[in-house]
């Protein structure tokens, strides 16, 4: 069985390593460079992004999940998640992993009041339209050659994909929607890394 890590530094680990589970592979937290080891992919949830920044230098995971990343281990990142996964980001940049070839605007859909559910479409991971929560998210405000824009959101791009790494601007995890979940655990099936 496969397994796949949740960040477990911040955010909604729980329900992630819960969605993990339904979708057929074993959820892993992740606080430690040799914990990271034993994943075949790993999730990034939402928080704080300069938050989870700090944590992720202290124990040297920022150079582990880089190294795993580059050797073509599947990431994926939901809103602060996407926003350390980015090349760039504007307003406060918190540590950056670098990992995917995009822009991103921190806090542009406004503050927490701002937060909202909405419905969207992805045909290439579901054929019905599903629920998710946009918190505090970032915009997309770049978006690489090499990247694939899933989903939109009015004209904003929220769910992308540049080979094994997957990003989104909202939370699947809230709302408990798992077609996202599903569409990453077989790109951790078909990338099988080890
Ligand atoms: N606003 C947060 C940040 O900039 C992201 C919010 C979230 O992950 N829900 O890091």
């Amino acid at each position: 069985m496969i397994r796949i890590g949740v960040l477990g530094l911040q955010g909604d680990v729980t329900e992630h390593l819960g969605m993990i589970e339904v979708c057929g592979a074993q959820g892993v937290e992740v606080r430690t460079p040799a914990a990271l080891e034993i994943a075949d992919g790993l999730i990034i949830p939402g928080g704080e992004s300069p938050t989870i920044g700090k944590l992720l230098t202290r124990g040297g995971l920022d150079v582990a999940i880089k190294d795993r990343a580059g050797a073509g281990m599947p990431v994926y990142g939901t809103c602060a998640g996407m926003i350390l996964m980015a090349k760039e980001a504007t307003g406060g940049e918190p540590l950056m992993l670098g990992l995917m070839d995009i822009g991103v605007a921190r806090n542009a859909y406004g503050r927490q009041r701002e937060s909202f559910e909405t419905q969207l479409a992805a045909p290439a991971i579901d054929a019905d339209p599903f629920r998710v929560a946009f918190i505090r998210a970032p915009v997309v405000t770049r978006v690489g050659q090499a990247v694939q824009v899933l989903a939109t959101h009015g004209n904003a791009p929220v769910l992308l994909q540049e080979g094994r790494l997957l990003v989104s601007s909202f939370h699947p995890e809230i709302t408990g929607y798992r077609g996202i979940h599903l569409y990453f655990s077989q790109i951790v099936r078909s990338a099988n890394t080890r």
